[in-house]
Parts: C-alpha cells; structure tokens; sequence
C-alpha cells in the first residue's frame, strides 16, 4: 500500500473556454480519468469507481488573491497557513512562516505513526551549495521535507532512477549539464513508483505549470500539460491496486490565460483509487486544509487493511 501526493502548483479549475490551456491542449488520460471530460470546474465529483475530483478552495477565507507559500504551507500542515500569517504570501516562505511549517507537517504526521514518507524530487549539487540568504533559499516543500526523517534527494539519486526531477522529464537539468539525457514522463512515473513502494507516502512537486501561466508562455502550457498528463496516466498504469493517487494544486493560475496572476478559483483536489471511495460522502466543503488529514487517513485505513490481511 501506498499513498502519493502529486502537487501541481498553479493550476485551478477553470472554464470550458479558449483562454483555459486546462480544455483546449488534449489530455487523453485525464480526460479517461474524469469520464470523458477535461480538468475543469465542470468535471467535479465521482465520474468513475475509484475517482474522485473535489474542487478545493484556496482563498481560505483570506482576502485577497492565493499565494504559493501560504498555499502550500496549508496543504504540507493541514493548517490554515494565511489565517495564521494574516495574509497570502507568495514565493519562498519568511522565516515565521518557515519555522511554522517546520514544526509540524505531514513528514511528522507520518512518522509519528510509525509511517515512512519521502520527497521525490531531486537537488542538485548547485542548490546544496547556494549561500544561506535572510529567506534561507528554501521553499515550503523543501523545509518540510528538510524537517522529516527523510532526506532530500541528490542529482546521484536521480541518475539512478531513486528521485524524479521537477519537470518531469529532466529538460530543464539537461539545458544546464549537457551529461544529462532527457528521459520520457512514462520512465519518471516508474522511478515514482519505485520510491513509492517503499514508503507509506511519496510526494513529488511540480511548478512549471505556475511557471507557464505567469508567463503565459502557450509553448510551455502545452508541453507542461501534455507531458504532466502522460506521467500522471504513467502513474496509474503502473500503481498497485490499493494504492491511492491525490492530485491536488495550491492556487489557480495556469487555467486562465488571460491574467499572468494567480486566480480564485478553486483548485482540484482529485483521488484515484480505493482511497477515494468512500471520502468526499461525509464532508460537502473541501479546501486546503484538507489534504494533509485526508492523505494519513487514506494512509491508516490502507495500513489497517493491509495488517488485517497478513
Ligand atoms: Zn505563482
């Protein structure tokens, strides 16, 4: 049994309309996932046994536009990071908001039930060497993860199929060391799923899609879509059955192409497998602060079956 957490940042559930790249690119998988239809507001609910997508809200009663830091601070912790903070704070985390997410996150979560969880993505030698900065160069999924048992994963890792690159494919890595090939999303899905079978929880961060829409950058909306939605279909192929996949982004950007700013829209909150069964009947609001909770609940009742089963 395992649980994984792909988190896709910038990406909220928009319109069926010619300015949402989410509708006009193809993604053939997605669209098997979610009965035919693409990631957009439309698509929410159980299109499928074993899928669920919920429209999460990220404004979490904050005023004013999502932001990554918080928003991400409020997925890693299960706790509403803006309320605490007094607003939505983008970029990489100040030192208040770092130290808040450090404290307790879903790394704690997990371990402190006897449970393994690991960050898939991996560093290159250039980040581990960065100077220490005021903001410590460090993002909210970096801290978290730095605050683990687990450790962050190195370019060696990667190499050797133990890590998976943030883009995916390892595109961006190859344009700065020439030594490096580019691989395919289906390959990054099994180094995925490699890690994944030896830990409770596997997270993987994904950002070019934020990237792409603050740019809009239409090139690279679609290279993003296309290739995300081949690795995610990669993924599912390739998962044991009582695994479960949760999907979800931090704030909505990349679904409206006609603002470079993050939106307010609502965000996916999709589940895939026999976890998604049976959540989402007891609860009718769902927003950020419900990832983290849900990904150890999924991960308990999967253990309580697995033990009961030996
Ligand atoms: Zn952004």
């Amino acid at each position: 049994m395992s649980v994984i957490l792909l988190f896709i940042d910038g990406v909220g559930l928009g319109e069926e309309a010619d300015y949402n790249p989410w509708y006009t690119v193809p993604t053939p998988r997605l669209e098997g996932i979610l009965g035919g239809s693409s990631l957009v507001r439309r698509a929410a609910g159980s299109p499928a046994p074993h899928v669920t997508l919920l429209a999460a809200d990220a404004c979490l009663g904050v005023e004013g536009i999502p932001q990554s830091a918080t928003g991400q601070a409020t997925i890693f912790t299960g706790r509403n990071a803006p309320a605490a903070m007094g607003t939505h704070q983008s970029g990489l985390p100040f030192r208040r908001l770092r130290e808040w997410v450090e404290r307790d996150n879903l790394y704690h979560h997990f371990s402190s039930r006897g449970l393994t969880a690991a960050f898939a993505n991996s560093y290159t030698p250039e980040y581990f060497e960065r100077p220490k900065t005021r903001r410590g160069w460090i993002s909210v999924s970096t801290a978290a993860a730095k605050s683990g048992e687990g450790k962050l994963l190195t370019l060696e890792d990667l190499l050797t199929g133990r890590a998976v690159y943030h883009d995916l494919t390892r595109r961006t890595l190859a344009k700065m060391r020439p030594e490096v090939k580019e691989i395919q999303p289906e390959e990054a899905a099994r180094h995925l799923l490699g890690l994944a079978r030896q830990h409770d929880l596997t997270v993987h961060e994904y950002f070019l899609s934020d990237l792409a829409g603050h740019r809009r950058d239409h090139e690279l909306i679609e290279w993003v879509i296309r290739t995300y939605d081949r690795f995610l279909g990669a993924v599912l192929d390739g998962k044991k059955e009582e695994d479960t996949v949760i999907l979800v982004s931090d704030h909505g950007n990349s679904e409206d192409f006609r603002v470079r700013t993050h939106t307010q829209n609502t965000v996916p909150l999709l589940l895939l497998g026999r976890g998604a069964e049976t959540v989402g009947r007891y609860q009718k609001e769902w927003d950020l602060t419900c990832v983290a909770p849900l990904l150890l609940q999924v991960a308990e009742a999967c253990s309580r079956v697995k033990w009961k089963g030996e």
